[in-house]
This record gives C-alpha cells, sequence and structure tokens, in this order.
C-alpha cells in the first residue's frame, strides 16, 4: 500500500530489530517520531504509546536509517544508446525521472545524490515542495570537465554541446572558476568535476587523466567558500591523485587504484563512491548486449571489470571511508529501484555486511555532508527503511523492503 503525504502524526514503530547506522543492532526497540523527527528510542516495554500515537506493528521486520545513493543521474533515459537523448524530448525524459524518484524511494533509498545532469535540480524541487514523490536529491547541475573530457559528448559535434549546455567546458584555472560559479548559480548542491576518461565516453581510456591540478584547486576553491563540496569521476590512478590533490571531497568509481591514491584518500579523509554493482553490470551486458550498446563501450566494460573488485578490496582493507553510489541512470540493468545492488555487491566481494550498510547509511550521509539522516538517533530526521529479515546474516533482504518513512510521512506499508 503506497500512503499519499498526510499531516504529521506522532508515530510508535516497533520492528523486532534496529540497526542505527553506527554499527549497533537493538533487539525489540520502539522509535518514536514526532512530525519529521525521531524523538525517542526505548524498549518496547519502556515505550510511553500515548493516546495520539499511531502503533505500527513491524512483524520480523529490521528497521535502519533511509538508505542513500550518493551516486544517479536523472536522464530519463531508458536504453543503452547514446543517441536516445538526442531523440527523446526532454519533457518526456522529465517526466521519466519523476516516475524513477517513486522508485527510488519505495525502495528505501531516501537521500540520492544526482552526479551530473540538469533535470535533478528541478525534480529535487519538485519533491521538496511536494509536487511529486520521490527521495531528498542533492544535485551537482551541469558536471563540469575539459574539452574533450569526459562528459564533452563525444559522438555529438562540440557546437551541438555547447547548444545542448548539458556539461560546462572549460580549460584553464580561471575557466574553470567560472564553471563553478555557474554551476553555483543554477543551484548546485555541490559540484562535479572530471579528472579521467571514463566507459561511456567514446574518445577517451578511463585510465587516462584529465583536468589539471590547478584546474580542480580552482573549482573546489569556489565549492568550498560557500560549504558546498566536490565530487570528481577520476576512474585511473592519475586522475585519482589529481582530484585529490585538488582538494576533491569524494573519488567516484576509481576503477585503477594504486597504493599512491589509495594513501592519498585515507590521509585526506576523502570518501570511496566505487560504483561496484557496474561490475555486475558490465558483465551482463557483455554476456547479452542491449540493442543499441556501442562497440567500443562493451570494450572499455571488459577492460575495467578485472581491476574495479581489486581496487574497492584494497581501499577497504586500507581503511578508506566508504559510500554506496550505483551510477544508475534508467536503462535495463541500471534502473532506479535497484539501489540495493550496492551493498549487496560490496559484501560480495569481501565486504563485511555490518560496513556494507554503514556504507548506504551513515559513511554516505557523511560523504555528502548530510548530518541530519544517515543515523538512528534522537533528533535526527525521520528517514527509515523496513526490511523484512535480517540483513546483518542476510544483505539480500535488503531488497525486501515493507516499511519508508520519509521526514516523518509513512510513504511506504505493506
Ligand atoms: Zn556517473
Amino acid at each position: 500500500m503506497v500512503l499519499g503525504l498526510v499531516n504529521h502524526e506522532r508515530y510508535v514503530l516497533l520492528p523486532d530489530r534496529l540497526f542505527d547506522g553506527k554499527g549497533n543492532f537493538l533487539s525489540k526497540p520502539a522509535v518514536v517520531v514526532e512530525g519529521k523527527r525521531i524523538v525517542d528510542i526505548t524498549t518496547r516495554g519502556s515505550v510511553d504509546v500515548g493516546e495520539q500515537s499511531k502503533v505500527i506493528e513491524l512483524k520480523g521486520v529490521t528497521l535502519l536509517p533511509g538508505l542513500v545513493d550518493a551516486h544517479v543521474h536523472f536522464t530519463g533515459l531508458r536504453t543503452y544508446n547514446p543517441a536516445e537523448i538526442a531523440v527523446v524530448p526532454q519533457d518526456l525524459r522529465v517526466l521519466r525521472a519523476a516516475q524513477d524518484a517513486q522508485k527510488a524511494l519505495l525502495s528505501g533509498f531516501t537521500t540520492l545524490r544526482d552526479c551530473g545532469g540538469t533535470i535533478a535540480l528541478s525534480l529535487r524541487r519538485a519533491i521538496a515542495e511536494g509536487t511529486v514523490p520521490g527521495p531528498r536529491i542533492l544535485a551537482s547541475g551541469r558536471p563540469i570537465c575539459q574539452t574533450g573530457g569526459h562528459c564533452d559528448t563525444h559522438y555529438m559535434p562540440l557546437e551541438d554541446v555547447i547548444k545542448r549546455g548539458s556539461a560546462l567546458l572549460c580549460d584553464g584555472p580561471w575557466e574553470c572558476r567560472k564553471a563553478a560559479r555557474i554551476a553555483l548559480r543554477d543551484g548546485a548542491d555541490f559540484i562535479k568535476v572530471m579528472t579521467s576518461g571514463g566507459v561511456g565516453s567514446e574518445k577517451d581510456d578511463p585510465r587516462h587523466p584529465q583536468m589539471s591540478v590547478e584546474e580542480v584547486k580552482a573549482v573546489a576553491e569556489e565549492a568550498h567558500r560557500v560549504g558546498k563540496k566536490v565530487a570528481s569521476h577520476a576512474q585511473g590512478a592519475e586522475g585519482v591523485k589529481i582530484a585529490i590533490l585538488g582538494g576533491v571531497d569524494t573519488i567516484e568509481h576509481g576503477y585503477f587504484l594504486d597504493e599512491e591514491s589509495i594513501e592519498l584518500m585515507k590521509e585526506r579523509g576523502v570518501c570511496y563512491v566505487p560504483t561496484l554493482c557496474l561490475v555486475e553490470v558490465y558483465r551482463k551486458t557483455l554476456e547479452n548486449p542491449p540493442p543499441g550498446i556501442p562497440e567500443w563501450r562493451l570494450k572499455k566494460q571488459e577492460e575495467c571489470i578485472e581491476y574495479m573488485p581489486q581496487s574497492f578490496r584494497a581501499a577497504y582493507r586500507a581503511g578508506v571511508k566508504i559510500a554506496t553510489g550505483t551510477d544508475y541512470y534508467g536503462p535495463p540493468l541500471r534502473a532506479f529501484g535497484s539501489h540495493a545492488d550496492e551493498p549487496i555487491v560490496m559484501v560480495k566481494y569481501g565486504m563485511n555486511p555490518v560496513d556494507a550498510l554503514t556504507a548506504s547509511t551513515k559513511n554516505a550521509a557523511e560523504c555528502l555532508g548530510l548530518s541530519n539522516v544517515g543515523i538512528v538517533d534522537k533528533g535526527m530526521v525521520a528517514d527509515l527503511v523496513g526490511v523484512l529479515g535480517d540483513p546483518e546474516t542476510d544483505i539480500e533482504t535488503l531488497r525486501n523492503v515493507v516499511f519508508v518513512m520519509k521526514e516523518g510521512f509513512v510513504v511506504l506499508r505493506r
């Protein structure tokens, strides 16, 4: 049952178990929510139910902080064909993105960070004002990259890329500083830069660096002086180092890490969003290539598969702060609503389940700079998700979502 947004109530939630985001599990807890906040966490026996409370019995359920996907793109695309962006009208893609937002929320992901794209800027606003249902969105708006960089859509003539305005192309520190100012003017919650080639860009190599340290520094300075973070698409180790030396806060992908880049992440407290579930996506698309996917893309995917789990494991072992992000943007295998793929794949490749749950909650919230979500505690915003079963022993239970609360509103109850 999907419930509409009604007036805030006082709720007493009675799950079997609670994961608080900080590594602890509580048995037979009672979580009390008033308005948009968690006001008490106690035991079933000692909870003051009160006359005005709605009691929600969540039998067999583990309650968790609302989950976070730190890397998506609201594109409204439905195929792997790069031409879709040019032939499907923007209006239609926006409507699809609204559907994607709802799917994400109903799957227990109450916060999503959009790492590049313009739709998320308005979608964020539409959700916040109650026009459409969806998760909390942090949006970067147009990403910043060099001419010929990862987000300079190579298969289009340059003048079309500039005209479409899907990215802010810049070369040299002052141009990059101006691009950052434009992104902030557009309403960016954080800034996205591209410091390496990528899988989805035809004419570059994921291992080759892009932008210079000076260019990234100019962007980071503009973001940090207004309290905003910088995320970098960085797949090769050189690109990762440029990003970190330039002052970014999160490294996205990091497929080809070396010891030095891992050490730098650790030393500077930079978060790592490995988008590891793409290993499985890449494998499946190689086995059975979906219509429209270009040859060059398949070839690049094949080159990355071997290194992605190795880099992930090395960073995990070294103690780098890791957050979950899927890089899903709409087509099959990368569809909204399947965000639990990331913590599940992380466990498959050697992460402890409690660490994977932390990567989807507390760590991800911290990496995004959000201090009021990601853990279940008194005073925190009441973003909560209930899954049937015990994700500590079976991480796959993250797919069995039976209860979702966002900011104190019940949005799903099965
Ligand atoms: Zn991405």
